[in-house]
């Protein structure tokens, strides 16, 4: 699924907000890329578990080498969407 332009800038900013690191881990080069969000189903016993639950995923690809990070995305939008209510609740006061 292609990320929508609000979860392009969610995941923009959570990663600029919790790393400092900005070369890739393989090549070293600084050439990132956003992809679209896949999910990764539920293994189990060897198998995979029809029915069972799915981890939508954000994917960060490196423009030079292909290397693919994932990151769960359910926690990284709550976080983004929390981040937001503080920083409103913190300026209205
Ligand atoms: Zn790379």
């Amino acid at each position: 699924m292609s990320l929508t332009e609000e979860q392009k800038q969610k995941f923009t900013e959570w990663l600029n907000s919790h790393s400092n690191r900005s070369s890739c881990p393989f090549c070293g080069h600084n050439d990132w890329h956003l992809g679209n969000m896949i999910a990764s189903p539920e293994f189990a016993d060897g198998n995979v578990r029809l029915g069972g639950q799915v981890i939508p995923q954000f994917q960060l690809i490196c423009g030079y080498c292909a290397y693919v990070h994932h990151f769960a995305a359910v926690p990284i939008l709550k976080d983004s969407g929390s981040a937001r209510q503080n920083a409103a609740e913190s300026t209205s006061e």
